[in-house]
């Protein structure tokens, strides 16, 4: 196929990559080896080596293989980003197992569907959320938890930690009484031995990990991706910034690890290049903006959302931010404006990237030093990365600045949706992946994405599914109908507002819907905008046209 944008290569990308026959533990176990006393993880103060985390994911995977985990079994694990949540993934790994990376803000009813759709039997979380932990038991076939506490590694933490947790959650700490099926991790970091597992793995075919992601059928389902798929992405990643250093950088953590592009961006790739992560378990401006002073990380991907955050910091301009090489952004469009101002006050690059969690997840991105960077543009495939855009009229290839569905084929491309043939063959044809965006390539061989084909609602960097949250409005006893839409936001980038039609003679506020949403979405997907009609548009047969609605958002904004 014809592929204009490799004549933009600079030569110190490759075309293709050779990619090593190995599993992600692999590449741990070798950076242990070839870097044991470099420090792996920075945890607000506390600092853990190559050395030391290889060693703890494998007393950890040890525990696992005598609690009866089989190769191939999910282990749900749902924490901030904290060196549990590294030691964890990986000890899971090490055991063979698969990886169900979970949202720690999830509802009781949203990890519920997650562990019951998974199968996971064991969960490793913290100690906070504990609660609503414990009651899986009784609603999926949970056999065991793993408590952890922030505590674990930061004895003194409290002062410093504690505030960046909310106040409820902080009053729900409870002591965990280590019992049959209720194991403390500090126990088993103390107490486990760290003899090499040996696990029969296909690294091409076998999956390393569950990683949901919506759709418009409502609740979410998860791409299956391989340790090839996350191998390839990564190594592309490195590849990409090919002035890094191996053994030398350091990587600032705020992208959350249980999502896909913090996963690869961040750990998956320090993992494999020897960098050292600085982790941040939350993200708020002010603490950023210090840590980059202090601890002078030199890669910092982000989101669209965290750089304007930090940009419209009143004292922004009193720090020293001068250690950041290279900024990756993704998620979300990302403003030309903000990309200019962040660069000017840095003086690192900051360039735009795409992908989505089907592709492990980076597909395309701009160049970052030799090579041109196209405005508003998400540059140019990865080595490796075909694409192509689709017509919707005709569905076959577009020309040149036509606009249609971007597909992208490559290593980085999932195997399929977990348990979801029909989802999968909707999506995967040929290997060409469907992305549900629209988008065109200009005739240099760049693309540009104009809109999403799926009216998925990015806020903050979350995804949000219209179809899930009208479906608990829907669940209100006073809702006759309810359409939910993204609307433009100056900080979270867009944010939720619901259409509501009340069932006839009933009245409602907004505050009683808002507190009805709450108890049952997690704070991300709650509407932050209501409106009350009498009637939504709606198609011949009866379904609501979000579309319309959409287009008249648009209109008045
Ligand atoms: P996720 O599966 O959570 O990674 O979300 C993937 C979706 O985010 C994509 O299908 C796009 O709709 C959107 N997305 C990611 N990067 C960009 C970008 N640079 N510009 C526009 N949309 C993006």
């Amino acid at each position: 196929m014809n592929k204009p944008w490799l004549a933009h290569y600079p030569p110190q990308i490759p075309h293709t990559i050779d990619y090593p026959n190995k599993t992600l533990q692999q590449f741990l176990r070798e950076a242990a080896s070839q870097f044991p006393n470099k420090i792996a993880i920075h945890f607000l103060g506390k600092e853990l080596t190559f050395q030391e985390v290889y060693k703890q994911a494998l007393k950890l995977a040890n525990y696992l293989v005598k609690l009866g985990l089989k190769k191939g079994d999910r282990v749900s694990v749902m924490l901030p980003n904290c060196p549990q949540a590294v030691i964890s993934y990986y000890g899971v790994l090490l055991a063979g197992g698969v990886v169900v990376q979970t949202n720690p803000l999830y509802t009781e009813r949203e990890l519920e569907h997650q562990l019951n759709d998974s199968g996971a039997e064991i969960l490793i979380t913290l100690d906070l959320l504990y609660p609503k932990a414990v009651k899986m038991k009784a609603v999926t076939n949970l056999k065991h938890l793993i408590i952890t506490s922030i505590k674990d590694y930061l004895p003194f933490i409290k002062k410093l930690f504690y505030p960046l947790v909310q106040k409820k959650q902080q009053q729900t700490i409870v002591k965990v009484k280590e019992q049959e099926d209720q194991h403390l991790f500090s126990n088993i970091i103390a107490f486990t031995e760290e003899k090499e597992i040996e696990v029969d793995m296909d690294p091409i075919e076998d999956i390393a990990l569950l990683q949901y992601t919506g759709g418009t059928t409502g609740f979410p389902k998860a791409a299956m991706l391989t340790h090839r798929n996350l191998i390839a992405n990564t190594l592309m990643c490195a590849h990409w910034m090919y002035k890094c250093e191996k053994g030398n950088e350091s990587i600032l953590g705020v992208l959350p690890f249980f999502h896909v592009y913090g996963m690869t961006a961040v750990m998956n790739l320090s993992i494999m290049e020897g960098y050292k992560m600085i982790l941040l378990p939350k993200f708020d401006p002010e603490t950023t903006l210090k840590t980059i002073q202090k601890l002078k990380p030199t890669l910092f991907p982000g989101a669209p959302t965290i750089y304007i955050a930090l940009l419209n910091h009143p004292d922004l301009k009193n720090y020293d931010l001068s250690s950041i090489k290279v900024c990756i952004s993704g998620s979300a469009p990302l403003p030309v404006e903000v990309q200019e101002k962040f660069e000017a006050i840095t003086g690192g690059k900051l360039i735009e990237g795409y992908g989505l969690t089907e592709a492990s997840p980076v597909t395309h991105a701009n160049f970052l030093w030799d090579g041109e960077r196209v405005r508003g543009s998400i540059g140019v495939p990865w080595p490796d990365t075909e694409a192509k855009i689709i017509s919707l009229e005709t569905g076959e290839e577009a020309k040149v600045n036509e606009i249609g569905e971007l597909v992208v084929r490559g290593p980085q491309v999932m195997k399929g949706y977990w348990n979801q043939p029909v989802e999968t063959e909707a999506v995967l044809r040929d290997g060409w992946l469907y992305t549900g965006d629209l988008g065109y390539m200009d005739e240099r061989g760049y693309f540009f994405i104009v809109d999403r084909k799926k009216d998925m609602i990015i806020a903050g960097g979350y995804n949000i599914y219209p179809r899930e949250v009208e479906e608990v409005l829907y669940e209100h006893p006073k809702v006759q109908e309810a359409a939910v839409v993204g609307v433009p936001d100056a900080y979270r980038g867009e944010t939720v507002k619901a259409f509501i039609v009340l069932k006839q003679g009933e009245d409602c506020t907004t505050e009683e819907l808002d507190q009805f949403a709450r108890s049952r979405l997690a704070a991300y997907k709650v509407p932050r905008i209501y409106e009350f009609r009498k009637e939504l548009p709606k198609t011949a047969v009866g379904k609501i046209l979000r579309r319309v609605l959409i287009e008249e958002v648009k209109k008045r904004s």
